[in-house]
């Protein structure tokens, strides 16, 4: 009698040259992620991690936009990619690779090639955390990050409206179904705080601290609409870099402890 083959085991690659990998995601686009990422990581910074970047949004990378830096990374031995470095961050992206108005017009295998070249062929060098700034959705980077990449834990970034909360539970799921660690969820433009003092809530209030009950995930904070993220995004210096004491930046300080607790 024939019997079922069984289910085929993924051999899951470490980044070299990292201690810790953390995946920052979100299910929807626009929501903030790769603002989140890079503000995050520069948190983790400041708590006194070497840190280092990989955007592994292959269609729409935003790294050298937010950190400023558009120059080709060196090849080592013809094979190997040494990575950027910029404030303190060592940083990969293939918008370092290509021009910046360049679109990658790629099948999902031309992806997972790309992932594994940026996972084990740059020379990642001393690194407390890597965090990886995930494209948005569920597909084949989730897929080759979740079954082949030895990562840490996940993120999840999201705005609070019903519309992205959908995404957010597909999010949940596809890390819960492929063994990806959740390590809490971020709700990003949570309030808009008025020139009067007054919070007001554009997008809804507590949608993903709800989802995050609902799903038995940890909260990790909540984020508001601020002008100086916004502005410090589009120059290519994080406010968390730039600012540390900016009231903002010390929110996301409370948000890397947390996470740094979940992965040290
Ligand atoms: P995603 O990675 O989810 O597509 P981005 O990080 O590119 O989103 O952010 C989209 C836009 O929203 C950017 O212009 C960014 O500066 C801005 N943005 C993100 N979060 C905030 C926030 N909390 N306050 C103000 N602007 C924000």
């Amino acid at each position: 009698m024939s019997q079922k083959p069984p289910p085929k085991q993924f051999v899951k690659t470490p980044i070299n040259g990292t201690r810790f990998v953390v995946l920052v995601s979100s299910a929807k686009g626009g929501v903030g992620k790769s603002t989140i990422a890079v503000n995050l990581a520069f948190a983790l910074q400041n708590l006194g991690l070497k840190i280092g970047i990989l955007d592994a949004d292959v269609y729409g990378p935003s790294l050298p936009k937010l950190i400023n830096l558009n120059e080709k990374p060196k090849n080592k031995d013809g094979n190997a990619i040494i990575p950027l470095e910029k404030y303190n961050a060592q940083c990969m992206s293939m918008g370092f690779l290509v021009d910046e108005l360049t679109p990658m017009i790629w099948r999902g295998p031309m992806v997972i090639s790309a992932i594994k070249t940026m996972t084990q062929k740059v020379l990642w060098k001393d690194r407390d955390v890597i965090i990886v700034d995930m494209p948005p959705g569920t597909g084949d980077t989730q897929l080759t990050f979740a079954q082949e990449v030895k990562v840490d834990g996940a993120v999840i970034v999201s705005t609070p409206q019903d519309l992205a909360l959908l995404d957010v539970k597909r999010g949940i799921q596809m890390f819960d179904k492929t063994g990806v660690k959740i390590f809490g969820l971020i709700d990003n433009m949570s309030y808009f705080k008025g020139d009067d003092g007054k919070e007001y809530k554009i997008f809804g209030e507590s949608g993903v601290e709800k989802v995050a009950k609902e799903f038995n995930k940890n909260f990790l904070g909540q984020l508001p609409i601020h002008q100086d993220l916004r502005s410090s995004a589009d120059k290519g210096e994080p406010l968390t870099h730039s600012d540390p004491n900016h009231e903002v930046s010390k929110l996301f300080k409370n948000i890397a402890e947390k996470i740094k607790q979940s992965f040290l």
